[in-house]
């Protein structure tokens, strides 16, 4: 279902616009093609937070839904990991390059102060 100001563009007339947006769900985190929430009763809209719980409009998270904000979480886990990992990665290459232009460059001094 479009969710329309999802992302507050607006696009020229004549213009369709992006084909829909995939996700994730605000509410269970699944991809929105793969999304499992229901409809909201009272404003119809699908996969809104504020739908949810009695300061909203009185829904409650489906069994399907707690499923799929977890395996939503484990994907972000492993996410956050892979970022750590390569964040470390860089961290390496940065002081390797730095060693190996220390080991070619023994002298940080110019040439011209090198030379007598
Ligand atoms: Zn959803
Ligand atoms: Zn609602």
């Amino acid at each position: 279902m479009p969710r329309p100001g999802l992302f507050g563009w607006d696009y020229p007339p004549g213009c369709s616009g992006p084909p829909e947006p995939d996700g994730p769900c605000d509410v269970c985190g699944s991809d929105l093609d793969a999304c499992c929430c229901p409809a909201c009763p009272t404003c119809h809209v699908v996969g809104r937070p504020s739908c949810y719980g009695p300061a909203g409009h009185g829904l409650t998270l489906t069994a399907e839904q707690r499923e799929s904000q977890d395996r939503a979480k484990l994907a972000a886990d492993l996410e956050a990991e892979r970022a750590d990992r390569d964040a470390e990665a860089y961290a390496a290459d940065l002081e390797r390059d730095r060693l190996e232009s220390a080991a070619h460059h023994p002298d940080p001094r110019p040439w011209y102060e090198i030379i007598p």
